[in-house]
């Protein structure tokens, strides 16, 4: 039987810029997925590449890396991934908003980034078919985007071309193991062995963990996005809202999963607006979303209808929402707000790479990282928040 020097399950970003890394130094890479190439919300995703208020701190740092290593990844994957720079509105609601938008856009400046915080007039003219009802402002900004599938067949192409194996369609479903050592992943059409093994599940990694009886308190919303035809709208920017109602239901489902157990979580919707424009001029927006452990397939009949409605909301002029297609994905997240990061104790050749709630701005990093983590490598960041163990809930 072939033995690899690492086995990588799990094709979405976090799999597959690890795979890539460890690939590109030579060693002999099997990335493994339950279903295709990057099947999970790596490929369901709305595009940006955002702080996301960050700032201050090791994930700050990662990010700026990162950002730098993505204006150099068409040059070394050796093909266009759709990175540029974009402008951003966050629109901000109420005073207290403002207040913190004002901190952080003051972080951002001294840092060298492009912030400010703007009045309604001015937003107005950034803006002008937008409905300004109950707005104060926003934070204007300029951040990134890039294209996922281009950045998922980048890496997949150029890994391929060093040497790693694909094995799709080829659920993980345990491990052969003695007391600290990880011998084999097991899937549905046989097992794999390596030295080495990265499990890179995102919202799918607690239920593959606990066939080693550890319970990783990794759970996972559930968010639905939708594109649509113009509908006579132009816009100049990305527009989102400040601190949307999603990062407070993520907290509460984190703070219920944890007291009453993930299985018995109430379910918890939350609807949010994010909205671009594509490059076809279509728009993309998002994002309703939902807490419930059982993962469903297609968008709810209400999803649609809130997110069709909140674009005529937030665009009066906007016609008949002539929906192109909708999909609706898990997104992985830990109560603490924190990947996990680390090798996975008792086991030293198993490294998790999880729960990135909003993993496109740190791709390129966590690769490096990663597979410096599985080299013995020296890395210049205390990663020991990220431990995967902090929990440490055996079952
Ligand atoms: C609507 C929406 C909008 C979003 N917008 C943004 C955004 O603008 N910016 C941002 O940063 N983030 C955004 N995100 C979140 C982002 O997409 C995720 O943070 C990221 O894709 C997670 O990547 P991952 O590699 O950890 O997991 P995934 O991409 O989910 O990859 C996990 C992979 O593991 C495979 N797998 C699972 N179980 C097994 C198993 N047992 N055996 C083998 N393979 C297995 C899956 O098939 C999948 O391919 C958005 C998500 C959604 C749904």
């Amino acid at each position: 039987m072939k033995t690899y020097d690492v086995a990588v399950i799990g094709s979405g970003l976090v799999g597959l810029s690890t795979a890539y890394e460890l690939a590109k130094k030579g060693r002999k890479v099997a990335l493994i997925d339950s279903l295709g190439l990057s099947a999970g919300a790596s490929s369901a995703n709305t595009s940006l590449l955002l702080f996301e208020g960050v700032t201050r701190g090791m994930i700050f740092d990662l990010c700026v890396e990162s950002i730098e290593s993505y204006a150099n990844m068409a040059e070394e994957l050796g093909g266009d991934v759709g990175f540029e720079t974009a402008k951003m509105i966050c629109y901000i609601k109420n005073e207290e908003n403002f207040a913190e938008a004002r901190r952080m856009s003051d972080f951002y400046v001294e840092n060298g980034f492009e912030y400010d915080v703007v009045d309604d007039s001015t937003l107005h003219k950034l803006e002008p078919e937008l409905n300004m009802e109950g707005m104060l402002g926003a934070l204007y900004f300029t951040q990134w985007k890039m294209d996922p599938l281009r950045v998922v067949y980048a890496y997949f192409t150029r890994a391929r071309e060093y040497g790693m194996d694909w094995y799709p369609h080829n659920k993980a479903i345990g491990f052969r193991k003695n007391n600290e050592r990880i011998l084999g992943v097991i899937t549905e059409k046989g097992t794999i062995q390596a030295e080495q093994y990265v499990v890179a599940t995102g919202a799918w990694t607690r239920e593959l963990m606990l066939t080693l009886n550890i319970d990783i308190p990794e759970y996972y919303i559930q968010g639905a996005a939708l594109v649509a035809e113009r509908g006579g709208i132009s816009l100049n920017n990305v527009i989102y809202q400040f601190e949307p109602t999603r990062v407070r239901m993520e907290q509460r489902s984190g703070e219920l999963a944890m007291e009453l157990g993930w299985e018995n979580i109430p379910k918890l919707v939350a609807s949010e607006f994010v909205i671009l424009q594509d490059s076809h001029g279509n728009l993309v927006s998002a994002q309703s979303s939902m807490v419930t452990p059982e993962i469903v397939n297609a968008v709810p009949p209400e999803f649609l209808r809130d997110m069709a409605a909140n674009i005529k909301l937030h665009f009066p002029k906007f016609g008949v929402c002539k929906v192109i297609r909708s999909w609706i994905c898990p997104i992985p997240f830990v109560p603490d707000g924190k990947p996990f990061f680390g090798f996975v104790r008792p086991y030293n050749n198993l490294l998790l790479a999880s729960g990135f709630a909003s993993v496109l701005i740190m791709t390129p990093i966590l690769g490096k990282l990663a597979s410096s983590l599985l080299e013995g490598e020296r890395i210049s960041y205390d990663l020991s928040s990220f431990d995967p163990c902090r929990f440490e809930k055996v079952v």
